[in-house]
């Protein structure tokens, strides 16, 4: 017998993890920048903190949760998404009450029960941020904004859809429009459309089926049923992207997936992906603290997918940092090895990578060993060099050798960087 992990889950291997320990620390990076402070919540929650939160005409709720019970009998679910856990803990702690303003940040794992393909796992990874406690324009933009930032720092081209999705004044005239138009195409309809039309029209024009698509290309646009305030904050949204010179298409039909979203909706997408080609996206969500027990609160946020980001990195060709400099110890018997053991932990103490040879190999073998792990420097003693208390030490990029002293070699390597910095592409 033998186990593998779970379909549509991986595991990260070392190799694999560098990439993702570089975008996490960009991430944290640019969050620092704009003061946003991170937020962990537990992977899973009571059930009806979705349900309620998503919404259960949504695909995530009524398709894709892992939800099972507890010993107990509570129904709980790995989340799916961040926004409800968020909210759930902004609620539970009072935050509203201890700042008018919360800006919020996470970065982890999520599970939906999708068809795993080309970008899409059912163990995936997100990083998203929330901005809770103001319905200003300025918020929506800066949102907008540092996804756009962190993306500009990778170098990754992306296109941003933005639209409208209107408020509870401006919906229900707009859903009556759309079911009148809906209704005499009943018949054409793929089934799933049909369904929706009733409960939740607007995700019909998010449709991905061609011939929806077609029936739908004259459907009214929420854009021409908006109320004056939510046109001005559509309006006010736009002006601050384009002050910041962030460029963006107007997309009338961007609807997401998600039931929480009022006013603005946007999407970031890249041709650099295949058919799931969505980077990251968000939106304003207005009701959802009040839906979830809480205030009336307004707050707008976003989420992206990691692997998805990685994917674009590595068509890219981006170029990941290299590893640290390494110092890899040989000692050539009985006595210089401990001494490499005991030197290995006095470098890692001051800073320094170390290694050495952990199976009693020769000298030959350990040279190749440290050839393999891409050591900047070799260090080798033998009994003579324990007797002198020198050391050889090889500079494995330009390959001279020299003795030093054992008692210089912790400020010999304290000072690798500088030693290195003719000969390492960092
Ligand atoms: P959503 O919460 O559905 O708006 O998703 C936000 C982002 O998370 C998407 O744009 C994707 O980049 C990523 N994402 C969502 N679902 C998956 C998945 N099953 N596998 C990988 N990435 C995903």
């Amino acid at each position: 017998m033998t186990y593998k992990s779970v379909k549509g889950t991986r595991d990260l291997l070392p190799v694999d993890t560098t990439a993702w320990l570089h975008v996490e620390q960009l991430i944290r990076e640019v969050m620092e920048r704009f003061r946003y402070g991170e937020i962990r919540t537990p992977v899973f929650e009571e059930t009806t903190v979705f349900a309620r939160g998503i919404g259960e005409e949504t695909d995530i709720v009524g398709k894709e949760m892992y939800s099972f019970l507890d010993k107990g009998g509570s129904s709980l679910t790995l989340r799916p998404e961040m926004t409800a856990p968020v909210i759930r803990s902004f609620i539970q702690h009072n935050l509203g009450e201890q700042s008018g303003l919360n800006k919020l940040y996470y970065i982890g794992p999520m599970f939906r029960q999708e068809r795993p393909q080309a970008g899409r796992f059912r163990q995936f990874h997100q990083f998203g941020f929330e901005c809770i406690g103001q319905d200003s324009p300025f918020c929506d933009a800066e949102i907008i904004a540092m996804a756009a930032e962190i993306y500009r720092r990778l170098g990754i081209h992306s296109t941003l859809k933005i639209n409208s999705v209107g408020d509870p004044f401006c919906r229900p005239r707009y859903r009556e429009a759309l079911q009148s138009f809906l209704r005499p195409l009943l018949a054409e309809l793929s089934e799933e459309s049909r369904r929706r039309t009733e409960t939740n029209p607007m995700r019909v024009l998010d449709s991905k089926d061609p011939r929806d698509r077609e029936l739908t290309a004259n459907a009214p646009v929420i854009l021409d049923y908006l109320t004056d305030e939510s046109r001005e904050h559509f309006e006010q949204t736009l002006a601050l992207l384009d002050d910041l010179g962030i460029s963006y298409d107007i997309d009338p039909r961007l609807v997401r997936g998600l039931d929480y979203y009022t006013r603005t909706a946007f999407e970031f997408i890249s041709s650099d992906l295949g058919s799931q080609d969505a980077l990251g996206g968000g939106g304003r969500y207005d009701g959802l603290v009040q839906e979830l027990g809480g205030k009336a609160t307004p707050a707008v946020g976003f989420a992206a997918g990691i692997e998805r980001l990685l994917i674009v990195l590595e068509k890219n060709g981006y170029a990941f940092p290299v590893s640290e400099p390494l110092v890899y110890l040989i000692g050539m018997d009985d006595a210089s090895r401990t001494w490499a053991f005991r030197t290995a932990m006095t470098l890692r103490r001051i800073g320094v990578s170390a290694e050495i040879d952990y199976a009693g190999r020769s000298v030959k073998a350990q040279m190749r060993e440290a050839n393999k792990l891409g050591s900047t420097f070799v260090v080798l003693v033998g009994e003579s060099e324990m007797q002198a208390q020198v050391a050889q030490v090889k500079n494995m990029r330009v390959g001279t050798q020299e003795g030093v002293e054992f008692q210089h070699l912790t400020s010999y390597f304290s000072r690798m960087n500088h030693l290195t910095d003719n000969t390492e592409s960092r």
